[in-house]
């Protein structure tokens, strides 16, 4: 049984696409196990094609190929990979180590094609290095070793999987005679122990080593010498069909990516800070957006909440075409309506209420704040208890007295530490006295609820804003069933009161607590999907940095892939090994970027005094997200590194 066998095999290349060169013109070889194969021949004879067509990196046009009596040629990539990496060892001209790695990692570079989890065979190869003399040089990266050294290291590297052919591509090329003599003794020495190996060269001396020497002219071997007869060494037959094994779907596979990818990572620091940084800006822009947004939206909730489900807000808004626009219209509420509001059946309380904007002043403070005037029945129906002072009272209403309650934002304004009840302060240049501070409510969304005044109605109206109408009302209802028809009564009655057809049913609006908050949570929905869209185009543009990134990585290392190619790398194992390079720097980018965000938003929180909320939701999304562009953008540039051939790869220079 012959190990290889070639019959007939042409290759032919295009220049430009067009100009053929024909590299072999029709080769007819069999190399028996256990032979040492010089390949000669001047330059562009062929030797090298005719070495990449051996060694499976590359396909012949035509002819076939037989591997131990069995032919080839309806192999697939796929099946070539893991060929190569049974049965081959490639040793070049310029090395071929990954300077990233040292030493002992180069050489068990291809048990990570292999799944090779047995322990053995590193140590085997670790007792190989000692053999050659590297014993001491593990833990070395090739820069640090001589051309000699870095040559019997690939050496080893290709005795890794136990090959049926060691084939070497002008092996002492760049090596000075002494270290040349050393690696072709190592050569014979391994020849002389079973081992099949063909090398080209275009040195004579070196030639000499072997003992069959084939001589190449214009691609076809014009020359076959044989010194000796050797006796063929006995090779067990192996049963080319064994089974491909996905070891990157295995946890030492993928153990082994994220350490090449770690170590990609940390060796290219500036490229990766860069990388790191787009996504991370991305990420915080939108933790940060998500929280403002989720934050004005709880504690808008939450305010309307507090003032209780059972409520209806009673307005007369001036209205276009059926479509309200908030403002004071035609119908102007009466204490009368108060008085009938109050009385109908369901109602608990109704409260009427006036505003306005108004300058306050106490000694040298300025503070400008709403003043809203309403009646003794906000007190129980909101629940209202003083924080310090007292509500006012129904006489103090009624007589239409100069007093105030103030809420939290303008005590702090006006009165800094000092005790504001009993004080007096000037509101539209009018005197009052402050009877009380309100209990702080917090910011509901941009509005803050303890910037105001509270004054009697009455006081209000005729002292202070000029009005003589109410301008809302509130109305608490008993229950929840009874809310329809409590909200058609005030219509019904309103109607009545002010001598308007049912027609005009429009012009009264009854809002419910439940619909303004849905109201007003959607807005701020759609505000925060807004806001967060925004921010997701800045992680895009930082994805798209990452894959300009990646894409001159593939560029810098195609001489690697076309390596790690020969050594058998599936275009899967490529393609992962990119794709996790580009997730695991997403995923630092999106954990550092979390952390800024949060960052972010809790230093608004604190000095804009802005509420936040950062959920876990948006951990997730903003996490996910980032690993998403990861494989997004990483996708392309790991497919273009994956899918260059082995000896096109092998020869970018
Ligand atoms: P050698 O190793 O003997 O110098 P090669 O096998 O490298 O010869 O090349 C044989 C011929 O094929 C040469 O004429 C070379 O220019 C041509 N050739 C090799 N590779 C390519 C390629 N990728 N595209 C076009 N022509 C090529």
């Amino acid at each position: 049984m012959s190990l290889i066998e070639l019959k007939g095999v042409k290759k032919t290349y295009y220049i430009g696409g067009e100009i053929p060169v024909r590299a072999l013109r029709g080769i007819d070889l069999k190399i028996e196990p256990g032979e040492f194969v010089a390949i000669m021949g001047p330059s562009g004879s062929g030797k090298s094609t005719l070495l990449a067509i051996l060694g499976l990196l590359d396909k012949a046009d035509s002819g076939q190929y037989l591997l131990l009596d069995q032919d080839l040629s309806r192999k697939n990539e796929s099946d070539y990979a893991v060929l190569r990496n049974r049965f081959f060892g490639f040793v070049f001209q310029t090395f071929n180590l990954l300077p990233k790695l040292n030493v002992k990692d180069n050489v068990a570079l291809p048990f990570i094609y292999s799944g090779e989890s047995d322990g053995n065979k590193r140590v085997e190869v670790l007792s190989l290095l000692q053999k050659v003399g590297l014993g001491e040089r593990v833990g070395h990266r090739p820069n640090q070793l001589s051309g000699g050294q870095q040559q019997r290291v690939a050496l080893v590297r290709a005795l890794a999987n136990n090959p049926l052919v060691i084939l070497a591509d002008e092996p002492t090329g760049n090596l000075d005679s002494q270290s040349s003599n050393e690696i072709m003794s190592l050569l014979r020495e391994l020849n002389r122990q079973g081992n099949t190996i063909i090398m080209v060269t275009h040195e004579h001396d070196i030639a000499a080593y072997a003992n069959r020497v084939l001589t190449l002219h214009d691609g076809e071997i014009i020359k076959d010498e044989r010194k000796e007869k050797i006796k063929a060494a006995a090779i067990a037959s192996v049963d080319l069909k064994e089974k491909k094994k996905h070891h990157w779907c295995c946890v030492a596979g993928l153990k082994n990516y994220t350490y090449e990818a770690y170590l990609s990572i940390v060796n290219n620091k500036l490229r990766s800070i860069l990388s790191i940084l787009g996504v991370m800006i991305g990420v915080a822009a939108v933790i940060t957006m998500l929280a403002l947004g989720t934050g004005a939206k709880r504690s808008m909730e939450e305010t309307l909440s507090s003032l209780g489900t059972n409520m209806l807000m009673v307005r007369a808004p001036f209205r276009s075409r059926g479509i309200s626009l908030g403002t004071q219209g035609p119908t102007r509420f009466t204490f009368e309506d108060l008085e009938v509001l109050k009385k109908l059946d369901g109602v608990n309380y109704a409260v009427p209420y006036v505003s306005g904007r108004a300058q306050l002043v106490y000694q040298n403070k300025n503070w400008n704040s709403s003043v809203v005037g309403t009646s003794v029945d906000y007190q129980p129906m909101r629940d209202v208890v003083p924080e310090l002072g007292r509500f006012f009272t129904l006489a103090e209403a009624n007589s239409r007295a100069k007093v105030a309650l103030i809420g939290q934002t303008v005590a702090d304004e006006l009165f800094g530490k000092d005790d504001p009840v009993g004080q007096s302060i000037r509101i539209n240049r009018i005197s009052f006295q402050v009877v009380g501070v309100l209990p702080k409510q917090g910011a509901a969304g941009w509005q803050n609820q303890d910037d105001r005044v509270l004054i009697p109605l009455k006081t209000a109206m005729y002292r202070l804003l000029g009005d003589d109408y109410i301008q809302y009302f509130e109305v608490q209802v008993k229950t929840a069933e009874q809310m329809t028809a409590v909200s058609d009564e005030i219509i019904t009655q309103l109607l009545r009161l002010h001598r308007l057809p049912e027609a005009q049913r429009q012009s009264i609006d009854v809002m419910n607590m439940a619909q303004i908050q849905e109201a007003a949570s959607a807005m701020i929905s759609t505000l925060s999907y807004l806001l967060g869209a925004v921010a997701a185009v800045s992680l895009l543009v930082g994805g798209i940095g990452i894959m300009n990134i990646m894409l001159v990585m593939v560029m810098e290392r195609t001489h690697e892939i076309g390596l790690r190619k020969a050594l058998g790398a599936q275009r899967s194992d490529i393609l992962i090994q990119f794709l996790v390079e580009a997730v695991l720097i997403c995923l630092f980018g999106g954990v550092v970027g979390i952390a800024f965000g949060s960052l972010v938003s809790w230093g608004l929180s604190s000095i804009a005094q802005w509420n936040i909320y950062i959920s876990a939701g948006s951990i997730v999304l903003a996490f996910t997200f980032s690993v998403l562009v990861g494989i997004i953008f990483g996708l392309w540039p790991a497919w273009r590194a994956a899918k260059l051939l082995p000896i096109v790869a092998l020869r970018y220079e």
